[in-house]
């Protein structure tokens, strides 16, 4: 269904200002995902960067948009410092695992989807991957060099970011100061923040080489997006996504390309998720990190933790907690088991699709989107009215609730006291609450409350 009454607001990292949504083209939006480096499993912090992407979509789909999603695969290119120092990722992974860099990249792509499934993240229209699309690479690095972009180091070929004004505007870096204050040797390069285009194999023993005008060799990290977004959704798209980390360097130096090849910059919204942290610290494939095969293993919902994540907004950091991803298992076990127990039939309520439709339009306002989903619980719809609602909600949440819930993991008996205990403390009626929470406990179960309500975990 196409509301024609909201129009989608969307931040925009470039301008520093929400803006309206105005596609290009009215066939289709043209989005474009920084994808996942396959050396290792993706943690809880990636998915949460694609879980940010999928609510995207679906927020425009639910708005009448078709999209047009294409996603790169890095497997090969990305080295272990983003200054372009250090071993290329691929090959790392492969000789810490006794498997070849080609084997590797396979198997955690695989990986990859499979969270992705677990989580319902929609694939991307067009899923490509760097090193299928070498002869693009070093066909746009030789535009660069033609238009003067560029000089040779002994160990690659680099961009001159010297040589465009403009450089760092997204990121708004202070180049002189990041110059003055470079400790790290920035060895042949002129420049701090210039950059690897192509590197050279030298006598290092690489996997993963290519033939090139500049002798064998292997592509930059970030050229790889520029010449495969240009190749499938042209020199100019409605939006970029990725990381909050991209936006210093990866995607400062994706404008960059496109700026020195085309003289403008590739994206009308450049959008950033912002990070996932555990326990305060980052979360990063080689050090400490969560995948969500273990929480699987540990007997997790994967969806509980796609509600984890809807229920902070996406430019706000997230920190992980097991208490927090309890919470969010509980909330959704409620959810589906009363939708479970409600008939079917009903009609969506137009009034609550314009509540919810007004936060996910605005810059994906998804927790103010859930509350509108417990304030349809709580209301005066008829149970029919409100599964339907939900269901209709449940397009762009993507939390399956409409599946048949075990009836058995929080006792009637249980929810029902707490219900009660939720309108006394409505009703301010403090000591008919805490009796009823004491009731809850010698069921075996106690009760939090959060904004969405309360939530009940097994003791
Ligand atoms: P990588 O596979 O390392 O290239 O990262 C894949 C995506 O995950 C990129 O868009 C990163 O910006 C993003 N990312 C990395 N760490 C986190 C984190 N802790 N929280 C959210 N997103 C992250
Ligand atoms: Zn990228």
């Amino acid at each position: 269904m196409k509301t024609e009454l909201l129009e989608v607001q969307l931040y925009d990292t470039y301008r520093r200002a929400i803006h309206k949504f105005i596609p290009l083209s009215k066939e289709s939006v043209s989005l474009y995902a920084c994808g996942p480096t396959v050396y290792d499993y993706a943690h809880l912090g990636n998915l949460r960067s694609y879980l940010f992407v999928d609510v995207l979509r679906r927020v425009l789909e639910i708005n009448g948009y078709q999209l047009n999603h294409v996603m790169n695969i890095t497997d090969v290119g990305h080295l272990t410092s983003d200054a372009d120092s250090g071993e290329d990722k691929m090959e790392k992974g492969a000789r810490k695992q006794g498997k070849s860099a080609w084997e590797i990249a396979k198997f955690f792509e695989r990986a990859f989807f499979d969270d992705l499934d677990h989580l319902s993240i929609k694939r991307p229209t067009t899923i490509c991957r760097a090193t299928e699309h070498i002869a693009e690479q070093i066909e746009y690095v030789e535009i660069l060099q033609q238009r003067g972009y560029t000089y040779q180091t002994s160990d690659g070929i680099y961009f001159d970011t010297a040589k465009l004004p403009s450089y760092g505007k997204l990121a708004k870096l202070d180049i002189d100061g990041l110059q003055a204050g470079a400790r790290v040797d920035i060895g042949e390069k002129k420049r701090v923040t210039d950059f690897a285009l192509w590197k050279f194999s030298g006598d290092g023993q690489r996997q993963m080489q290519w033939t090139s005008p500049w002798g064998e060799g292997f592509p930059g990290w970030h050229i790889e997006c520029s010449a495969m977004s240009e190749k499938y959704l042209g020199n100019k798209f409605d939006i970029h996504v990725g990381g909050e980390d991209h936006i210093p360097v990866h995607h400062s130096n994706e404008i960059a390309q496109c700026e020195g090849r085309h003289d403008h910059q590739p994206a009308n919204f450049w959008m950033h998720g912002y990070f996932l942290q555990l326990a305060k610290e980052k979360l990063s494939k080689s050090g400490k990190s969560l995948l969500l095969a273990e929480l699987i293993d540990k007997g997790y919902d994967p969806l509980a933790f796609r509600y984890l994540v809807l229920t902070s907004h996406y430019r706000s950091h997230l920190q992980f907690s097991i208490k927090a991803l309890d919470s969010a298992a509980t909330a959704l076990k409620r959810l589906t088991k009363m939708l479970s127990q409600w008939p079917d039939g009903g009609e969506l309520s137009v009034e609550f699709q314009q509540q919810f439709m007004r936060y996910t339009n605005s810059d994906l306002k998804m927790p103010q989107a859930l509350a509108v989903l417990w304030a349809v619980t709580k209301s005066e719809l008829s149970d029919a009215d409100k599964k339907a609602t939900i269901l209709y909600f449940d397009q762009v949440l993507a939390l399956s609730l409409d599946r048949q819930q075990d009836l058995e993991t929080v006792p009637q008996a249980v929810l029902d006291l707490a219900e009660q205990r939720q309108q006394a403390r409505t009703a301010k009626h403090w000591q008919q609450s805490d009796e009823l929470r004491a009731q809850i406990l010698s069921l075996g179960f106690t009760v939090e409350d959060g904004s969405q309500g309360f939530t009940l975990t097994k003791i």
